[in-house]
């Protein structure tokens, strides 16, 4: 350790818990939109279309069963935030700000809504086809029978979660009818444990971090044939779910009529934990919008296991606490040590840059969107608004935004937060302005 922090200066900037901004040079400015994207995709094995067209296949059933997704598909607004925007960088944003509201995805009210729920989804088609002659061109609403539900009970599914996947994989899981147990990590707030106790999920609690609940549940999970553990460290089904937001957010850019090109740069925000919904959601956009898409990760200060990662260029081989960082944060949907292996490796070559805040800033965050956007989200998601500071500020390393660019901050989560956290949040947020 000793080594890295004498040859890196900014490392040692993040050992001490500084905020920091990184732009990575190793970012393949090439867009990852013509036929050189496809071998990409093969290599990563994420097939967008074929995601899009399974979620498809699905709506009828999601119709079903979840009164607040009306036509089966679980996707948010992107909204414009003039109000906010003229809170932030004194003003001087420069081009539109929106805020993609993942917060508010049905379901499961946060981001893991995309992934979390369409890796299950997969799962149970596999189960369905093999099991109980499922075919492509049925109406999956037949999933919600007791045929279905008969068979599906004979299976298990597992995941390890600081609180959002969990709930998330919990919910659609036992709707599903899959016995469902969610290992939760000490940074899980109660309420999500209530609410998926309340939905029939099975929850084991550790007093450890988020990187010790998820091994204890791959261990369970390995030693149980008829167990799938969802794997937020190296799922490839969880990225591919995620990526999926990269084709409906160009739909919702063309409802608008807005055009991303040369001259229209996109900007995007990404609170970021162990990287697979944000390395998700990112390959989606640099596959639709190429090399005119530049996409930054916000981390905590005492969390910043990706920045780490990439700096250091260990990846998943370093945690937060090699470098003496305690790990505890805030952000819940952050406080993650160590990065996926997966994603870190992906991202190496194409995200544009990170970013780390304070836990303080959060809260005026929140209090000043809710205030001008009547807008709630929760501290997590927040991270990402300290970007736009720096990308608007920054000289070099990717094109400057101006008056035509496009901000997109990623709201992670926080429908689902009960009334009486919201208060608390927002009193907070009030009193650190
Ligand atoms: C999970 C989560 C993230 C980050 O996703 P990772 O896949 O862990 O990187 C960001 N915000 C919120 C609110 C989350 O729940």
């Amino acid at each position: 350790m000793n080594n890295l922090l004498k040859k890196d200066p900014l490392i040692e900037d993040i050992a001490n818990c500084k905020e920091i901004f990184w732009v990575n040079a190793r970012a393949q400015v090439s867009g990852v939109k013509d036929d050189s994207n496809d071998a990409q995709d093969h290599a990563a094995g994420v097939d967008i279309d074929a995601a899009e067209a399974r979620l498809l296949r699905f709506a009828p059933f999601i119709a079903k069963m979840f009164s607040d997704a009306k036509d089966g598909i679980i996707e948010s607004e992107l909204k414009e935030i003039s109000r906010m925007k003229e809170l932030l960088v004194g003003g001087e944003v420069k081009g539109r700000l929106f805020l993609k509201c993942d917060s508010h995805l049905p379901v499961s009210g946060s981001i893991k809504a995309r992934g979390g729920i369409y890796e299950v989804l997969k799962l149970a088609e596999k189960i369905a086809m093999e099991e109980g002659g499922l075919t492509y061109d049925d109406d999956y609403s037949v999933l919600a029978e007791p045929k279905f539900k008969d068979i599906f009970s004979k299976y298990k599914v597992a995941v390890g979660s600081t609180g959002n996947l969990g709930l998330s994989i919990g919910i659609i899981s036992a709707t599903i009818g899959f016995e469902v147990t969610v290992h939760m990590s000490a940074d899980a707030r109660q309420w999500k444990k209530d609410m998926l106790r309340a939905k029939g999920a099975k929850v084991v609690e550790y007093p450890d971090d988020y990187e010790a609940a998820v091994a204890q549940g791959r261990k369970e999970a390995a030693e149980d044939p008829a167990c799938h553990f969802v794997d937020d460290e190296n799922s490839l089904d969880l990225f591919e779910g995620y990526s999926v937001a990269g084709k409906r957010l160009k739909k919702q850019l063309d409802d608008q009529g807005i055009t991303i090109d040369k001259d229209h740069r996109l900007y995007v925000y990404l609170p970021c934990g162990v990287g697979g919904a944000p390395g998700g959601v990112a390959w989606g956009i640099k596959k639709y919008f190429g090399e005119n898409a530049y996409c930054f990760f916000a981390e905590p200060t005492h969390a910043p296991c990706m920045v780490l990662g990439l700096v250091s260029g260990l990846k998943n081989k370093i945690a937060v606490g090699d470098i003496g960082i305690d790990g505890k944060t805030e952000a819940d949907g952050l406080a993650v040590g160590r990065p996926s292996a997966l994603v870190s490796e992906i991202m190496d070559g194409m995200l544009t840059g990170c970013f780390t805040v304070d836990d303080e800033k959060l809260y005026p965050y929140l209090a000043e969107l809710k205030d001008s956007e009547d807008i709630f989200i929760e501290p997590s998601a927040c991270a990402a608004f300290e970007g736009l500071k720096y990308v608007c500020g920054s000289l070099e390393g990717f094109p400057a935004p101006n008056e035509n660019s496009i901000h997109i901050v990623w709201a992670t989560g926080g429908n689902m937060v009960p009334e009486d956290e919201k208060e608390a949040y927002y009193k907070r947020g009030c009193e650190g302005r």
